[in-house]
């Protein structure tokens, strides 16, 4: 080692210990201080809780000048002041919600060289006086934090993060360290690239989270299942319940209160102050269940959260990642916990639709979605699948429930053939616009009035599928949609074939789908027909 460097790895090192009290880096911790103190770029990806924001706080205290740190976090930028000052480290923030007096003080404290970290709200890059300030003061480094709002096509794309490229244009001596909870490294080659970080060193942290436990059920009765897991298995404890809607977060508050268990709303459509109060609640009490829309989390550092539900399906699989990362930040046993159908396939497929932007867009769109599905269906290890996703290799956990409870698999080429054969009869007669329960009835010979209003039991399919029970029809579909084998189109669900639906009706590509859970319990009893 360069003698400079070793000087480098002891200031760390000694900052990390006198005031953050802490006696050893953590994983790539270190390497990454290192790295940043020394000058270089660095791009991070680190799972939450992973202990990114010493990564940046550190070189900020070693190096001279104000370590500036972009957020978009603007609700959280106080706590995060309030915190470093009770370690005795100078900070400050900038941001939409100050007094111009309050932003005057701080700019001329960090004028003064009498900070050490000063927050700033990506937008405020946009003002040109606050690139004067940066000009007449001293950088000792930029920090990106959340730097996944920079992907176009991430779930969390904020436009002013398109402009901080300006940093390295402006301020190339200036080292920057970029860093993510949320990334597959295609995300991440495209903040390098958006960033203007093509040189600097990657940082990938290990993905794995293994005290969580995951699993993925059915959704029956979602409020039932949910009470079920949670007096069962997390009775009194805390945990979040996401929800897409609004409505539903609300009803799932109400339904969960009512049946013992306490729980408050979080969505942005509630008053400011119900919703601070809230979190706040949730972030000092004991065992108290927050029931919310995405909106809430992000920044959440609450150590005990012992379980995460989702009651809909998320939107990609990083979200999924990120949300359940929520769970079991102190490293003890947790669960992420979902329950999910064909509704939501249909809703997402819905959500996609009607988005904003262009084709390709929606195309992008669509393979989130593919991509959360085939988490879903997989009759493989849920970890393995998931840290595949964000390249990185496993061995099959042994703590999720595809380990711990194989599902069994069935060769399902005969279903999936009377499946696909039924959409392409309805195609054939025009009347495509059908949706999953209606090719269901058809199936089971159903002679409802909808069916029969079509004529519908006169196709030659009618009734083929008299073999399978209704839950084993939408299973197959949802695991079709999953396989892309089938998809879904428009405001009402309706299924179409898709190009693959060809093999499998006509040259003999055989489906391997994996049994209802119900099935197999069924399977003991006789049946009732
Ligand atoms: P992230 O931003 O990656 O989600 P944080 O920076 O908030 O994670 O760190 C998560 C928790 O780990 C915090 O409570 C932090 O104090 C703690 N932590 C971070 N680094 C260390 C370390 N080297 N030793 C002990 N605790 C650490
Ligand atoms: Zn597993």
């Amino acid at each position: 080692d360069l003698p400079g460097s070793t000087a480098n790895s002891d200031a760390a090192h000694e900052v990390l210990r006198r005031v953050f009290g802490y006696d050893s880096f953590r994983g790539l911790q270190r390497e990454i201080v290192e790295q940043v103190i020394a000058g270089g770029d660095a791009l991070v990806l680190m799972p939450t809780g992973g202990g990114k924001s010493l990564c940046y706080q550190i070189p900020a205290l070693v190096r001279p000048g104000v370590g500036v740190v972009i957020s978009p976090l603007i609700a959280l930028m106080q706590d995060q002041v309030d915190a470093l000052t009770a370690l005795g480290v100078r900070a400050g923030f900038l941001n939409s919600t100050q007094f111009p007096d309050e932003r005057r003080t701080v700019e001329a404290q960090f004028l003064a060289g009498e900070l050490d970290l000063l927050y700033l709200a990506p937008e405020r890059l946009g003002v040109e006086s606050t690139l004067n300030l940066l000009d007449r003061g001293k950088v000792s480094v930029f920090a990106i934090d959340e730097a996944h709002c920079v992907s176009q096509w991430g779930h969390d794309f904020r436009p002013h993060y398109l402009a901080l490229s300006v940093l390295h244009e402006r301020w190339p001596d200036v080292p920057r360290i970029a860093l993510t909870a949320t990334a597959t490294q295609k995300t991440a080659a495209e903040i390098a690239e958006r960033l203007d970080l093509t040189r600097a060193r990657h940082f990938v942290a290990g993905f794995d989270r293994p005290n969580i436990q995951y699993r993925i059920e059915p959704k029956n009765r979602p409020d039932q299942q949910l009470l079920a897991f949670i007096t069962g298995e997390h009775a009194g404890e805390a945990g979040i319940v996401y929800c897409l809607s609004r409505n539903s977060v609300e009803k799932t508050a109400e339904f969960l209160t009512r049946n013992g268990v306490e729980a408050v709303p979080y969505h942005a459509g509630l008053d400011a102050r119900v919703r601070a109060a809230n979190q706040s609640r949730f972030l000092r009490e004991d065992g108290l269940v927050v029931v919310a829309t995405i909106a809430f989390g992000m920044g959440i550092d609450k150590p005990d959260v012992r379980f995460v539900a989702h009651l809909d399906l998320p939107k990609s699989v990083e979200g999924y990642y990120q949300e359940t990362g929520r769970a079991g930040r102190d490293g003890l046993p947790s669960t992420a916990w979902m329950v999910y159908g064909l509704a939501d396939v249909v809703q997402q497929r819905k959500l996609i639709d009607s988005s904003d932007g262009d084709a390709a867009h929606r195309r992008q769109l669509q393979q989130h979605l593919d991509a959360m599905l085939a988490l879903c269906e997989t009759v493989e290890c849920r970890r393995t699948q998931l840290l595949a996703y964000f390249g990185q290799r496993g061995e099959p956990c042994g703590n999720c429930d595809t380990c711990l409870n194989p599902p069994e698999s069935w060769d399902g080429t005969v279903a999936a053939q009377k499946v696909l054969s039924t959409v392409l009869r309805l195609k054939r007669e025009r009347s495509q616009s059908f949706g999953a329960g209606h090719i269901i009835d058809i199936l089971l010979g159903k002679s409802n009035p909808k069916v029969v209003q079509h004529n519908h039991n006169e196709l030659k399919v009618f009734g083929i599928g008299a073999d399978l029970r209704d839950v084993e029809w939408r299973g197959a579909i949802r695991q079709l949609l999953a396989q892309r084998l089938l998809a879904v189109h428009g405001e009402y669900g309706v299924l179409v074939l898709t190009e693959a639906s060809d093999e499998v009706l006509f040259s003999g590509r055989k489906v391997m789908l994996r049994r209802e859970p119900e099935r197999t319990k069924a399977a003991k009893a006789p049946r009732a027909k």
